[in-house]
């Protein structure tokens, strides 16, 4: 259906505010709703292009710093392994030598167990940014903050359906982020629900604030 379009001098010559008809306030909240859709969806993506980025490029410190260690003082840290094995039950203490001189027999090796042991980390460990930049955008986008927004698209926009479908999206994604994890699906859903209802209530507060209700 068409908008309607407001009319400047009907504005000009009314003292109040112009109150635009539902039709055209229910499009202002889906034009909004999409534009926030997709800023959202990219500063979500670049947030998470850069965390993954930093944490690769931190483990790549970590891992040079360990490869520089094992080539400038090979026995020293053949000896720290040894000593590592001792402490976790290895006995007696020859084995431990013998089990430490075996895994330094391969530089590549030596590398990955000392890396495990001393800071708990991988070399493979490393997650692709683009992969999780990607993820971020479509969960975000298509997945996320569409559903609130979908009643006003389908044209029967109004508070309650958009809370409602919000909340539906909410609980139905709590549920699902339970099949991952050991958490009981109704806690789950219920946390879910109750982080979303913090951030619903802090946005409309805002916008109640900046008086946006007179906007559309
Ligand atoms: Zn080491």
């Amino acid at each position: 259906m068409p908008p309607t379009p407001p009319s400047p001098a009907g504005r000009a010559g009314h003292p109040h505010p112009f109150t635009p008809p539902p039709s055209v306030k229910s499009r202002i909240i889906a034009i909004t709703g999409i534009s926030g859709l997709i800023s959202g969806a990219i500063s979500m993506a670049l947030g998470e292009y850069t965390s993954v980025r930093t944490q690769n490029e931190q483990l790549q410190v970590e891992i040079d710093t360990e490869r520089d260690a094992l080539t400038r003082n090979p026995e020293g840290e053949e000896a720290e392994l040894s000593i590592m094995f001792e402490s976790l039950g290895m006995h007696p203490s020859s084995t431990a030598r013998d089990a430490a001189s075996q895994v330094h027999a391969n530089t590549e090796q030596a590398l990955r167990v000392h890396l495990a042991h001393e800071l708990g980390l991988s070399p493979d460990e490393k997650q692709s940014p683009r992969v999780a930049a990607i993820a971020s955008l479509v969960s975000f986008s298509s997945v996320g903050a569409i559903i609130p927004v979908l009643p006003f698209l389908i044209g029967f926009g109004t508070l309650g359906w958009g809370l409602l479908f919000g909340g539906v999206g909410l609980l139905a994604a709590g549920f699902a982020a339970a099949k991952f994890t050991d958490r009981n699906p109704f806690a789950s859903a219920g946390r879910q629900l109750l982080f979303g209802g913090i951030a619903v209530a802090a946005t409309y507060g805002i916008g109640t604030l900046l008086g946006v209700s007179q906007l559309g």
